[in-house]
């Protein structure tokens, strides 16, 4: 099957509300093209450079979405275009995209990434640092950053129970703190292995990528 059919394909089958990114780290441009072609907007990358780079030779409505995580001092090169941030896994990291979302005329849409796998190297908040997000600085008080919700990664593992319970602990993470989020919309979960287990637990914006453009090596 071609990425077109793949992509096709994987749209037929997710609910209309739910928004897909393709994820397309380590791809060449002419793959992210192929879906381009057939309607497709949003995109994700993981690293600032390869984001910067596709950004500069692919078509200017690409909605691109950074799910990966992003060092402070990398901010500054993808502020002015970026759709959505998904790994914002600190305060200070949400503080430096305020003021250079500032600094760029912009209100930068942000989702807040929680730890809910059991492996130690995943980057986000856990339930207590998410707490102290909300009980410290208000929100407010960033005004260049709109929250849009929570993002989090399943464990990579092949019991489906658990990946399961995963996403309803982040799902009832997300209703939990939605309130202190005016803007709180998204619920990005669910990858190529796991989007269907997701969207039941109330996933609203996957991210998928080889189950669209094949295996990365
Ligand atoms: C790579 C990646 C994905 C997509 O993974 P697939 O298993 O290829 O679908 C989703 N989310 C994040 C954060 C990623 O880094």
């Amino acid at each position: 099957m071609t990425i077109a059919d793949r992509l096709k394909t994987l749209k037929e089958t997710i609910p209309e509300e739910v928004t897909l990114v393709a994820v397309s780290k380590t791809k060449p441009a002419s793959d992210i093209m192929e879906a381009y072609q057939t309607g497709h907007r949003d995109f994700g990358e993981n690293r600032v450079q390869e984001l910067q780079e596709k950004q500069g030779i692919l078509p200017k409505d690409i909605r691109w979405h950074m799910i990966g995580h992003l060092q402070r001092n990398k901010v500054k090169y993808i502020i002015d275009f970026v759709h959505l941030i998904h790994g914002v896994d600190s305060a200070r990291l949400l503080r430096e995209i305020d003021k250079r979302a500032a600094a760029s005329g912009r209100v930068v849409d942000c989702l807040l990434q929680v730890h809910i796998a059991e492996e130690e190297t995943k980057f986000g908040f856990d339930e207590e640092e998410l707490e102290q997000l909300f009980a410290g600085e208000p929100v407010k008080s960033f005004p260049n950053v709109r929250l849009r919700g929570l993002m989090g990664m399943a464990t990579f593992t092949d019991d489906r129970v658990k990946v399961q319970r995963e996403f309803r602990r982040l799902k009832s993470l997300y209703d939990t703190w939605a309130s202190q989020m005016p803007e709180a919309d998204t619920l990005s979960m669910g990858m190529s292995g796991d989007y269907d287990i997701a969207i039941p637990e109330g996933s609203n914006m996957i991210r998928v990528g080889s189950r669209i453009f094949g295996s990365r090596h």
